[in-house]
């Protein structure tokens, strides 16, 4: 996949804007990782966490830009209409395309899934819901996590527009040969919870994400997201993601900040699911095992402590011409290492809260 300038430059001043540094980061480490692509994810700490501090602690009623409430308003502002799968196809069969990603809402919509918290009381088990092998304590539905229709159509909103944005963003060279529902893949049973029996609409898509609004046992999770199964050249076909429902604030949802954070945070997971930023997913995917040219683990003298280096080929030469970092001063660029999302975001302290807010530690 390659990343493309399909968004005009307005548009892209507006949207780099509202991407966190390390998934722009991500953005950029995918271009370099994406000839090569994404590996299997069946591990059950692929699932990646994202967390939240939104403002669910002053609510506001103030509404985005004086349009009423139901009204998007970069969907009223933006006038370029999205071509159709067919549409992207027929442009071409063989230069790259927009990936085509499908979110699939069966399990959002399904008032009477197990995992989701639909009245206050009511018990469920998060653990289970996210990993169907797997079990913690029964959880409490507070009125927090109660996915109202309110609720289910903010997630639904969210899920989409961040699917429209990566399917705008990043190209495939190929589109998917791999059937999804063909089970020519070996799908883990940890995953059923996600597909629930149901048959998966893979008609024309490289990438089918399924969608839940489950709570989380961690009332800080905002979402988490990951791959299920990747196709004959390793990119991911089979997503899922999972928007917790405490993230929605009926009141303020068309609030700029409120939904520039939820957006954000959408992307966010959905380059998770595309495999950012897994070890597993450089070089053509499968366990990297360390060496020069893989990652290695180093003790950082100012940091006293040690810290992992991604140190593939793609990844050193995008990060040293972005950063202007070279191997005398730098041993590439790190993983995160808080307990949240440890090994699978970059590091904060070297990419800063918004990449162009780069800081004086940026080399390693
Ligand atoms: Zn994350």
């Amino acid at each position: 996949m390659v990343i493309t300038k399909t968004l005009n430059s307005e548009h892209r001043k507006i949207f780099v804007t509202t991407i966190m540094a390390h998934s722009l980061f991500i953005l950029f480490s995918c271009v370099a990782s994406l000839a090569a692509a994404h590996g299997d994810h069946h591990d059950y700490h692929d699932h990646d966490h994202h967390e939240h501090s939104n403002s669910l602690d002053a609510p506001s009623d103030c509404g985005g830009a004086g349009l009423p409430n139901d009204v998007d308003p970069l969907a009223v502002m933006f006038k370029e209409a999205p071509l159709t799968p067919e549409q992207r196809r027929l442009a071409s069969h063989t230069s790259p395309q927009p990936i085509r990603i499908k979110m699939q809402f069966d399990l959002v919509d399904d008032v009477n899934d197990l995992y989701t918290c639909t009245k206050v009381d009511q018990t469920v088990n998060p653990c289970q819901g996210r990993w169907s092998t797997n079990s913690c304590s029964n959880k409490i539905c507070s009125e927090l996590d109660v996915v109202t229709d309110a609720k289910r159509g903010i997630a639904k909103k969210r899920m989409t527009w961040a699917a429209n944005y990566v399917s705008n963003t990043f190209k495939v060279i190929r589109p998917r040969t791999t059937k999804i529902n063909s089970k020519s893949y070996s799908l883990s049973s940890g995953y059923d919870n996600y597909i629930m029996n149901d048959v998966i609409d893979e008609a024309d898509v490289d990438l089918v994400i399924r969608g839940t609004v489950r709570k989380h046992e961690n009332n800080y999770v905002a979402g988490f997201a990951g791959c299920m199964a990747s196709g004959a050249d390793s990119r991911c076909i089979l997503g899922y993601f999972n928007f917790c429902p405490r993230i929605f604030d009926v009141k303020t949802t068309n609030s700029p900040d409120v939904m520039e954070k939820e957006r954000r945070t959408a992307v966010h997971e959905i380059l998770h699911v595309l495999g950012a930023v897994k070890l597993s997913s450089f070089l053509n995917g499968g366990y990297l095992a360390e060496s020069e040219t893989t990652w290695q683990v180093k003790t950082n003298p100012k940091l006293g402590k040690k810290v992992v280096h991604v140190r593939t080929p793609n990844v050193l030469k995008v990060w040293r011409e972005q950063t202007g970092c070279t191997k005398d001063n730098d041993n590439g660029p790190t993983l995160e290492d808080i307990p949240m999302g440890v090994g699978s975001h970059w590091e904060a302290r070297q990419t800063g809260k918004y990449l162009k807010r780069r800081r004086s530690t940026k080399c390693s």
